[in-house]
């Protein structure tokens, strides 16, 4: 990444979003970040916050400011008792593991990934698998963020929820969070079991399978219609225990929970009602059997706890995520398109960090709190300081 002035570049993790904004910086505390917006407010320059660019839509790309999260790392202060931690926004998930074990914590769910920063994974909504476990939004339980006026604005569920809910999926449109405190879990360790199985076996068993397991997810293999079922439970057990049992492990749920993903690809992912999940699996499936048996890359079904951010993509109802995905080389728009209308028909809300076409018209029908959370957006963003093309199509179509 360049960071001299007018030369700055950046890019996204799959390589589909690129940039060349009049400079990239990287504050190393929050007055850092406060100073930097009130410099671009004094320039009229428009701030994107970057975490790692794992998201496939163009959320950072900006032509004005983008701030780079590596100065804003690491746990502020912790409090045993309540089980509870103020993180620094620019911290990658995986670096929080550890120190938080040695603390005798864990995040009660983690996504597929740990390579995020918390303040990228908590823009978007990120969410791993588990009927009974909300998105890693959902664990926050204060906030602090840079408004457009390059104030420090702290909101706590006791002393502004509202704003809070809003500020827990914000799509980094009411302003830079620099740090959030997240209420944890006591250290767990989890029972991996991975097993291969005939797509109908597994639809048999969806339903139970779902309530049975802490955590539960498949991975459906279009071109061999074979699926990868992946459940994870508490257990006391230690990783000796398990000698030689294929597709099993045991340990501590950072080092379980998150995979490590070394191929590029794009993805599309939908969250729908949880009563219309299998329903719109057999659609997906029907489709891409149908109309692209060239596609080799699985969909992926996960189960998600209902909560209540304001753009929460389970925000009021249980819920289901299906995701397609295609190789990072190759076109994935046209696959994408044809799948995407299933996916609305049966309620659905894209995710706010993978590929799709939504704008503000279509999405206000789908968010019952999304006037509320313009409402807020533009208490503290009036001018749309944190806004750039892709958000303005988000939120003021
Ligand atoms: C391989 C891979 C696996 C994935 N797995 C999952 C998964 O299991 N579950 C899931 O839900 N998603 C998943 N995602 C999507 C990913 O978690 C989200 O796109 C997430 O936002 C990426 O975080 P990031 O740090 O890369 O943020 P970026 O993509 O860089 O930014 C995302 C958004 O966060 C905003 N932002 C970042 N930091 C701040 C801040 N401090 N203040 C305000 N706004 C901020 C940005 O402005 C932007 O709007 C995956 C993506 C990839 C590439």
């Amino acid at each position: 990444m360049a960071q001299s002035r007018g030369e700055a570049s950046w890019s996204n993790w799959s390589g589909s979003v690129s940039c060349r904004p009049v400079r990239a910086e990287q504050p190393g505390s929050e007055a850092a970040l406060a100073d930097l917006v009130r410099r671009a407010r004094d320039e009229k320059l428009s701030v994107r916050v970057a975490g790692t660019g794992h998201s496939f839509m163009p959320l950072v790309a900006s032509d004005g400011v983008v701030v780079l999260p590596g100065g804003l790392q690491g746990i502020e202060s912790h409090d045993r008792d309540r089980l509870q931690v103020w993180v620094r926004s620019g911290t990658v998930l995986h670096d929080l593991g550890d120190p938080l074990l040695e603390l005798g914590m864990a995040m009660a769910n983690l996504g597929d990934i740990d390579v995020q920063t918390l303040g990228g994974a908590l823009a978007t909504g990120t969410h791993g698998t588990g009927r009974t476990l909300g998105n890693l939004s959902s664990c926050v339980v204060a906030i602090r963020f840079v408004n457009a006026e390059g104030e420090v604005v702290t909101c706590s569920g006791e002393d502004d929820p509202e704003l809070l809910r809003a500020l827990r999926v914000s799509v980094g449109a009411v302003g830079a969070v620099s740090a959030a405190c997240l209420q944890l879990v006591p250290a767990y360790k989890l029972h991996e079991r991975i097993v291969r199985a005939s797509t109908d076996e597994c639809l048999e068993a969806l339903e139970s399978e779902t309530r049975r397991h802490r955590h539960f997810e498949f991975f459906w293999y279009p071109h061999v219609d074979r699926v990868e079922m992946k459940s994870l439970d508490l257990t006391d057990e230690e990783p000796d225990d398990l000698p030689d049992r294929k597709g099993e492990r045991i340990g501590w749920s950072p080092h379980i929970i998150p995979s490590v993903r070394e191929l590029k690809f794009n993805e599309m992912e939908y969250a729908v009602p949880e009563e219309h999940g299998p329903a719109c699996f057999a659609a997906v499936r029907e489709r891409i059997r149908t109309v692209h048996p060239d596609v080799v890359w699985p969909v992926e079904y996960r189960t998600l706890a209902s909560d209540d951010a304001l753009l929460s993509t389970a925000h009021g109802r249980p819920t289901v995520t299906i995701s397609v995905h295609q190789d990072g080389s190759l076109p994935f728009r046209d696959f994408f398109a044809d799948v995407e209308p299933i996916f609305w028909d049966c309620g659905g809300r894209p995710h706010w960090g993978k590929v799709h076409t939504r704008t503000a018209r279509d999405l206000r029908q789908v968010y019952p709190r999304w006037e509320d959370f313009q409402t807020l957006r533009e208490q503290h963003d009036p001018q749309g300081r944190f806004l750039n093309d892709h958000l303005r199509t988000l939120f003021l179509d």
